[in-house]
């Protein structure tokens, strides 16, 4: 056998490799969703008919209880399937190469002519940070955009991949992801609070030994597991939208300086959009297009100082005096 096609063979068995790890991933991310789903009704038929029809006496606190249960639950179940069900977004077909210039890029290994060939290609593209390649989906990536090895696609904005919902979080459903971890919150607080009380009311035999009693005291021991797990997802990743930054891109931690970060409001509007209205209800109203990103005035600041550092002296000080000039009129 021929030293080429051994590397052809060995080529063949990694990718059938990768295929196969891929797709348990996907078969146990489905699982989890099923535990979730089953977790979810079990707490839905302990709450509803355990606690809020057997045990509750009173019509006035049972009618409150379901209501606010309810509005929490449908809104946080509404955006839970908002975020699995989005299919994740691509890059738009502008950024794939032409054949040509797919072959071209494919056949050079030199590093520096290969960069030549991407910059050229790229040329349109308003591409602001360094122009990469992927050579699975065989575009141009743009900024903010990454390969998401689970779903094996290039991704728009991507966050993470995330085995409880067996889709990536990225541009498409970030805003949808953030309500239903934030619901999530409040359902696991409102329910672990009204069942701590039921059980105390148990505990201090105010309420009469019922077969409700167990099961009450285990939806108080999830909620409460569940709502501080929530709890720390959602600050987490509220940090991470008040900065304007992907979990990726934070976890890569290549730069210290973030250029998307145009204040706390401004980057909470890129996700939540213009319109208050819309912030709370798992409606699009995400700004942008998720392949060009605005960048904050610190940024521009930093590439004009560069530009100006960068030009002859005698033209940055002619610069400099101009700039002098209009602020002394
Ligand atoms: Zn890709
Ligand atoms: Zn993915």
């Amino acid at each position: 056998m021929s030293n080429e096609e051994k590397d052809t063979k060995i080529t063949i068995n990694e990718k059938e490799e990768e295929e196969y790890q891929r797709s348990c991933m996907r078969k146990i991310s489905r699982i989890v969703v099923l535990i979730l789903i089953g977790l979810l009704a079990t707490c839905y038929y302990i709450f509803v008919v355990e606690l809020c029809i057997f045990t509750v006496q009173l019509l006035e606190a049972k009618v409150t209880f379901l209501v606010i249960f309810h509005l929490l639950f449908l809104l946080c179940v509404w955006c839970y399937l908002r975020t699995v069900m989005m299919p994740p977004v691509v890059p738009p077909e502008k950024f794939r190469p032409s054949e040509s210039d797919k072959q071209l890029y494919l056949s050079d290994e030199r590093p520096q002519v290969l960069q030549e060939i991407l910059i050229r290609m790229a040329k349109d593209l308003h591409i602001k940070k360094a122009v990469r390649y992927c050579t699975t989906c065989h575009v141009i990536k743009p900024d903010r955009c990454h390969h998401c090895p689970v779903c094996n696609v290039c991704i728009l904005k991507l966050d993470h991949h995330c085995g409880f919902l067996n889709n990536c979080v990225g541009f498409s459903n970030y805003k949808f992801f953030l309500l239903a971890v934030m619901y999530g919150v409040l359902l696991c607080i409102f329910t672990s609070a009204v069942s701590l009380y039921c059980s105390i009311l148990f505990w201090t035999h105010q309420l009469p030994n019922s077969p409700s009693k167990v099961p009450i005291i285990v939806l108080f021991s999830l909620t409460t597991f569940f709502a501080i797990m929530l709890f720390r997802l959602f600050l987490d990743h509220f940090e991470l939208a008040l900065r304007n930054i992907t979990d990726r891109e934070d976890s890569d931690n290549t730069e210290e300086f973030n250029p998307y970060n145009l204040g706390f409001s401004k980057n909470l509007r890129e996700v939540f959009g213009n319109e208050k209205k819309y912030w709370f209800l798992p409606i699009f109203s995400s700004l942008g297009d998720g392949f060009s990103f605005p960048m904050g005035e610190a940024t521009m600041d930093i590439e004009k100082n560069a530009a100006i550092a960068a030009k002859p002296p005698s033209e940055s000080n002619s610069q400099l005096l101009e700039v002098k000039t209009t602020q002394k009129s």
